[in-house]
């Protein structure tokens, strides 16, 4: 198949302004490009960045049109861009990752039922649709359950832990009574994830996997290398793989899984788009995952995802506002990400820090210190 190479000189857009589409504008105006993000945010951390920012509504048609005459392949920053708007852009411009893609990846029920046919394993659950499923998911799944809506859930928002079926039933209402999965609550040993890379040549990369830990349903730390066996690793990767190669899928590919007590490996969601625990590939792979999505998406031959460093990576949120800069700049192994937002909440994404060290015991020693150390 001739794939038509996007080069440098060539512009990119980006539906998305928030800290990733920032990323992904830095790498690729790194690599010469010039970029077009489309937000409705003012202020958003890659308007800052890209060569122009179109600030308008993700439905304007006005603007998605105009964005698609200025660009010559458009990406994704995150899931829960209307796949209408991808959908009408494509018709005019290249679009990846496409919006057969974007929907699988923006509904739980969806995603789960795809990975089942594309041979990995999902947590049992069961699919709610109406009042009527409460008491049939409740008998198959069992308790404790979580109770998660399909659509626009993040960050742990939009879930509920319940322990009985009146609980359940509290929940659906609480949640606005929209289609839901339910899903057994497994005892969980840890959670890993593996982010591929895959270009319209159907060429294929896979970054190392990462262990992640997370506090309040917000991811905390990425250790990489993940302290799983090998197998476990290699499984992850493949799974991540197959769910690439069934959906055709171009650009990056995150997908998130549970490595239960008993050591299986359950598939937990994915996301169509560089991902939070893929940041430590900034300064521990010899490419990063912006890097790696510019390439994929311009048809380029996928960059070389070798881990240089063992490296644990710790998000800042705005509890942390404002940190105390000192802490972190004392140490000559660290390695600080910010986002340009220009006001902090509690909960919020503000920016992230890598630490480098021999061996990822003492990088985990030093992330964890100099996070206490800040959290005081
Ligand atoms: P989000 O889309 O908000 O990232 P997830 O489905 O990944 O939602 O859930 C967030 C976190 O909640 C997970 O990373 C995990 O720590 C915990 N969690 C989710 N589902 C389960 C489950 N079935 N059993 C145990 N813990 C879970
Ligand atoms: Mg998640």
């Amino acid at each position: 198949m001739d794939i038509k190479q996007i080069l440098p000189g060539s512009t990119l857009g980006v539906l998305g302004g928030g800290q990733l589409g920032r990323m992904f504008c830095v790498a690729a105006r790194t690599m010469g490009y010039r970029t077009v993000v489309l937000d409705p945010d003012p202020l958003c951390g890659a308007g800052m960045i890209a060569d122009v920012h179109i600030q308008a509504p993700y439905t304007d048609h006005a603007a998605l049109e105009d964005m698609a005459q200025q660009c010559d392949v458009i990406t994704l920053e995150f899931e829960n861009i209307p796949s209408q708007s991808v959908r009408f852009i494509a018709d005019k411009t290249t679009v990846y990752p496409a919006a057969e893609s974007l929907e699988i990846a923006q509904n739980r029920d969806k995603e789960k039922q795809f990975a089942l046919t594309a041979g990995l394993q999902p947590v049992p659950y069961f699919a709610i649709r109406q009042a009527d499923d409460l008491q049939q998911a409740a008998s198959e799944v069992g308790f404790p359950a979580i109770l998660k809506s399909n659509t626009l859930g993040y960050d742990g928002k939009g879930q509920f832990v319940v322990y009985d079926l009146s609980e359940l039933s509290e929940a659906y209402h609480q949640a606005g009574k929209v289609a839901c999965v339910l899903e057994k609550k497994i005892n969980i040993r840890c959670e890993v994830s593996a982010i591929v890379a895959r270009n319209a040549k159907a060429e294929l990369a896979s970054f190392p996997v990462s262990e992640n830990q997370h506090r309040n349903g917000i991811l905390h730390l990425s250790i990489v290398p993940a302290r799983v066996s090998e197998e476990i690793s290699q499984q992850a990767v493949n799974y991540a793989s197959m769910l690439a190669e069934a959906m055709s899928y171009v650009g990056i590919l995150a997908v998130e899984f549970f490595v239960s007590e008993d050591n299986k490996l359950y598939f937990n969601e994915m996301a169509p788009r560089p991902h939070n625990s893929g940041h430590y590939t900034k300064d521990a792979c010899v490419t990063s995952q912006f890097e790696q999505q510019v390439r994929m998406m311009c048809g380029l031959t996928p960059g070389d995802t070798r881990l240089m460093s063992p490296v644990v990576m710790v998000n800042m949120l705005g509890d942390l506002w404002p940190p105390d800069w000192a802490v972190i700049f004392a140490r000559n192994n660290i390695k600080l990400h910010l986002y340009g937002k220009n006001e902090a909440r509690p909960g919020r994404k503000m920016g992230h820090f890598n630490v480098l060290a021999e061996d990822v015991n003492s990088a985990l020693t030093v992330a964890e210190e100099i996070f206490e150390r800040l959290s005081r």
